[in-house]
């Protein structure tokens, strides 16, 4: 929800000055705000609009968290308090139940919350928004309008924060990994789920998802198969199903009707960036999320972004490294410690979907590149090559990559040409 620029009559708000203001106060944003604060910013605030901290964490009520960053296996829940702990104990400041709702030049910050509207002045912002899902509106099923049909996140919160029976029988379209978390979810909940359908021929989730959340309950996953029509007046009675060719489109003749009172999607996640679209940041096409250098700087000075705002991450432990980062690259520029310089491009080719950073501070050396592939692959060779010399920065192997695992490569070497990050088999 961008509000647009700031009206001339708000010249009579006084503007409040911070420093590190953070935006989100989910995984990725108390990470920054941690890493701000331990890189020495005295002031850091976390501006979220829900009334608890953790983001999307809250609703995950499975354990899987925590593998990376303490090296256990805890709850959604359990990995938010701990981080939200750290955050409150090592002193970063909290405005709660406020949304952001402008990000304006010279980081301007227009705000809403239980004391009412604000203007504040950042030293310097770190984008921590997250994602929001997509819809069945964004994927045109054609049909009919009935209850019964929810994207699989809202569904997760509908049975695990408000404790609901959402169903009796359901399909889940999309085989991301909220879908197919869902689909244990539901089982457990003494809701039968038919199936899992997948447009593409590949799982959209992680093969430990696939495996613990489908196989291990007995669930069938159709791949190269979709929802052509929904069916029902009030309720949902049944989904229409059919095989997709080569180029995702339904083959006639392969149509099924599946009885069911309940549609999952889980069709995709949307980094949630209205508020750098407002604030003229670029953004990336490959990613939904803007482009950065490696210390996470947008193209807007002194803005920061991570975590799921930047680009969707399937482990939460990546979207708080990354937010680590971002905080205490946000700490340097606000305490002038920030490095010049002239910066190199990173692109990526072959079968490497996106690569972040899109650029690196030329002379810089070490840096971690996260990066994915377009499709499945065995034996994948990747390069980070220099354009001009064809020099290996770095190099990996990888003899089994999917699209839903997000792959690190370090730069072995200060860089000083373009980067080209190129996958083959
Ligand atoms: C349903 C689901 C299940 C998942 N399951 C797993 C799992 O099992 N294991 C795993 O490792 N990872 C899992 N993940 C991935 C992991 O949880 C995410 O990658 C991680 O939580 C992203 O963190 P984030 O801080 O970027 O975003 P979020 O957690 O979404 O936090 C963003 C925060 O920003 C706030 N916000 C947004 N806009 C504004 C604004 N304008 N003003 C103020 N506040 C704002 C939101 O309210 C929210 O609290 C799952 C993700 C989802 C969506």
């Amino acid at each position: 929800m961008t509000a647009g620029p700031i009206p001339a009559a708000e010249g009579a708000v006084s503007i409040e000055r911070r420093g590190v203001v953070v935006i989100g106060g989910g995984p990725a944003g108390l990470a920054a705000a941690l890493g701000a604060k331990r890189a020495g910013a005295g002031d850091v605030l976390i501006v979220e609009r829900d009334r608890s901290l953790g983001g999307i964490l809250n609703q995950c009520v499975h354990d899987g968290f925590g593998l990376f960053l303490y090296k256990e296996s805890i709850s959604g829940p359990e990995y938010a308090e701990r981080l939200a702990e750290d955050a409150i104990r090592e002193g970063v400041a909290l405005n709660m139940g406020t949304m952001v709702l402008d990000l304006g030049p010279d980081r301007l910050l227009r705000l809403n919350g239980p004391g009412g509207y604000r203007l504040v002045r950042a030293d310097a912002v770190v984008l921590a928004m997250g994602c929001r899902e997509r819809t069945r509106e964004m994927i045109g099923i054609p049909g009919t309008r009935p209850a019964g049909i929810w994207t699989a996140g809202s569904a997760q919160a509908l049975v695990n924060l408000q404790n609901l029976r959402i169903g009796r029988e359901a399909v889940i379209l999309g085989s991301g990994d909220i879908g197919l978390i869902m689909a244990r979810r539901l089982t457990f909940e003494n809701i039968r789920v038919k199936a899992v359908l997948e447009l593409l021929p590949w799982p959209g989730g992680l093969e430990r998802n696939v495996r613990q959340c489908l196989k291990d309950f007995g669930i069938p996953l159709s791949l190269s198969r979709t929802v052509i029509e929904i069916r029902g007046r009030e309720r949902l009675s049944a989904v229409v199903t059919a095989r997709v060719d080569a180029d995702l489109k339904p083959v006639a003749g392969t149509e099924e009707t599946v009885p069911c009172d309940t549609l999952l999607l889980s069709v995709g996640l949307i980094p949630e960036n209205e508020l750098s679209r407002g604030a003229g940041i670029a953004l990336s096409p490959a990613t939904g999320g803007a482009i950065v250098d490696e210390t996470l700087m947008t193209s807007s000075e002194g803005v920061f972004s991570c975590g799921n705002v930047l680009h969707i991450h399937d482990v939460a432990d990546w979207a708080s490294f990354e937010g680590f980062v971002a905080g205490r690259s946000a700490a340097d520029y606000v305490l002038g410690r920030r490095e010049a310089g002239a910066t190199v491009r990173v692109t990526a080719s072959g079968n490497i979907r996106y690569v972040l950073p899109h650029a690196v501070r030329r002379g810089a050396g070490g840096t971690e590149l996260s990066y994915r592939v377009a499709r499945p692959a065995r034996g994948l060779k990747v390069e980070a090559r220099g354009a001009a010399s064809g020099r290996i920065y770095g190099r990996r192997i990888l003899a089994r990559v999917v699209p839903s695992e997000m792959q690190k490569l370090v730069l072995r070497a200060p860089v000083d040409e373009d980067i080209e990050v190129t996958g083959h088999e």
